[in-house]
């Protein structure tokens, strides 16, 4: 089977066994979000480290493999696991039709927002650290989405974020504000640190025609004309660049001598 058929058959199984745990949240099958959700493994699972009490470990468990995976495999995770991914990648498909063309911002204007989920996961961390506060909780999408029946302002902000700006933005909240893709993202910098070598996107500069069309579908707004390797933890292996560049195997995927 080719890669994207494949990977959006993944996400489906994975959109549906969520749903599946969603639907389990509001019959009072499972009690709460955090007792799923990966993203435990920050609000918990900075809150065990501070107290020794772990609630919802499995939850951080969970977490912690998938933040440790990141740092021999990228942020595969984002792409064919997370309901969130999942939904913002399939609006923004129906709202762009076939196309699917990123608008580019500037890398100065990418840069300067990229930062602001490193601020998100730093105020999370130091909020629970010092204030014993999940500031986080009143944000996360995954308490929007199983609170519904209690609907606040935060929430509508959350649900404006994943349907109107999914029109104007590829992966917007995947980009600039998920404090667990930022977390990924520190864990593939300490991979780098202690010389893990991970799978990334490689060009071939022989067969590369410089025609900028893997610049223009990538989801996560990398400039991938622009380098050899795509050294940008922002990368979530989704393949796009790969399945739409037009020359084969101009870009591949494998772990960089
Ligand atoms: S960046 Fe966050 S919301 Fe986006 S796919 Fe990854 S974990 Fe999910
Ligand atoms: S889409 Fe392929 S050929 Fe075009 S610039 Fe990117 S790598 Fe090169
Ligand atoms: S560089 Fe390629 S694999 Fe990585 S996020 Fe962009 S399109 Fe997906």
């Amino acid at each position: 089977m080719k890669r994207q058929p494949l990977r959006n058959m993944i996400q489906a199984i994975f959109f549906v066994i969520t749903l599946g745990l969603i639907y389990m949240i509001y019959t009072g099958i499972l009690m709460l979000a955090h007792q799923v959700c990966p993203n435990a493994a920050i609000c918990f699972g900075v809150e065990g480290l501070k107290s020794g009490n772990y609630a919802f470990l499995p939850a951080v468990i969970a977490g912690l493999v998938i933040l440790i995976s990141t740092m021999f495999t990228g942020r595969y995770f984002c792409s064919y696991v997370c309901f969130f991914g999942t939904i913002q990648e399939f609006k923004y498909r129906l709202f762009r039709k076939k196309k699917r063309i990123t608008p580019k911002i500037s890398v100065l204007y990418e840069q300067k927002l990229n930062v602001v989920k490193y601020i998100v996961l730093a105020f999370t961390i130091i909020s629970i650290l010092f204030f014993s506060i999940r500031l986080y909780q009143n944000l996360c999408p995954a308490m929007v989405i199983t609170t519904l029946n209690q609907i606040t302002w935060q929430s509508i902000v959350i649900i404006i974020i994943f349907t109107v700006v999914a029109y104007f933005s590829s992966r917007f909240w995947c980009r600039f504000l998920c404090p667990f893709g930022a977390l990924m993202n520190v864990f593939q910098y300490f991979g780098n640190l202690f010389k893990i070598k991970r799978l990334k996107i490689q060009r071939n500069m022989e067969v590369c025609i410089d025609c900028h069309l893997c610049d223009k579908v990538c989801p996560m707004n990398i400039n991938i004309s622009e380098v050899e390797i795509v050294q940008d933890p922002n990368c979530i292996h989704c393949g796009e660049c790969i399945t739409r560049c037009p020359k084969k195997n101009a870009l591949l995927e494998n772990i960089p001598k």
